[in-house]
């Protein structure tokens, strides 16, 4: 259980989501997390700025799996750190994806963890999920502080009872909506491409994303970014149609918050439990 009351609440802040880099930062006012770092250093530290957290504490980073698009800046991101406090900061992620990491991106301190495992970093709690997608040992990382969580699922070709039951838990999160069926299928992408994004290993569609949260809405659960959207193969009106009429279907459309989490530029900061 995270420990002690909180005043500032949770703050999500999806600085960037989608193939060409990730990275979302959670903090609590007192210790803060980036989960996976796929957009460079120099665009984590002037998108963090943009919304108003430049200094906002990164004490950890959670890696979710070894694509170049979560974990790009690793090795930079890290000396940065070393350079700006003079300690190290500690990468957290599975066996699998340390094994699989490109030795390039291969940061100063990597702390290996269980898909599965939970533990705390200063003020938080966090912990992570196996996830369906074709890497080594993927996951989704989820954050709390004082009873309020927040959690990134993207990259994942289905989903399992085990993130429903994640999702069930969580008050803000990032979720997967990656493509349109129709528009994959009838867009540029090469016949095994399609065949790698559609399969039960890749990205959720627009309808198993909707899917998903219409079986795990809850009252708890106050902000929904859409994220990792793909640019070919969805449209952000089309991806938010499909989680609106789940929200209105459930008659929550006044409780439950959507928003995108774009590529190109961080989304306004959501925060629980202020
Ligand atoms: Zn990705
Ligand atoms: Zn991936």
């Amino acid at each position: 259980m995270a420990r002690g009351a909180n005043d500032d609440g949770l703050i999500l802040a999806a600085l960037g989501s989608g193939s060409k880099g990730n990275a979302t930062y959670v903090g609590d006012g007192r210790t803060g997390v980036l989960i996976d770092c796929g957009l460079s250093t120099r665009q984590i530290r002037r998108r963090m700025a943009a919304v108003g957290l430049a200094e906002a504490p990164i004490d950890a980073v959670l890696v979710t799996h070894e694509h170049g698009d979560h974990v790009a800046a690793a090795a930079i991101l890290a000396r940065d750190h070393r350079r700006r406090t003079g300690r190290a900061l500690p990468f957290y992620m599975t066996a699998g994806t340390r094994g699989a990491l490109p030795a390039r991106v291969v940061p100063e301190a990597v702390e290996t963890v269980p898909a599965g495992a939970s533990f705390e970093i200063g003020s938080l709690v966090v912990g992570c999920v196996p996830v369906p997608h074709d890497t080594a040992d993927p996951v989704a990382w989820w954050v709390e502080s004082a009873g309020r969580r927040a959690g990134v699922i993207t990259d994942l070709g289905r989903p399992t009872s085990v993130v429903r039951a994640l999702l069930g838990t969580l008050h803000a999160c990032v979720l997967e909506f990656n493509h349109d069926l129709d528009m994959l299928l009838g867009g540029p992408y090469t016949w095994p491409l399609k065949q790698r994004v559609r399969s039960s290993h890749g990205h959720l569609s627009n309808e198993q994303a909707a899917g998903l949260l219409a079986e795990t809405l809850h009252p708890g659960l106050r902000h929904v970014l859409l994220g990792h959207l793909s640019e070919e193969n969805n449209r952000p009106e089309v991806a938010l149609v499909a989680a609106a009429r789940v929200v209105e279907e459930a008659g929550a459309a006044g409780e439950v918050r959507l928003g995108l989490a774009p590529q190109r530029e961080p989304a306004a900061p959501v925060r629980v439990g202020a």
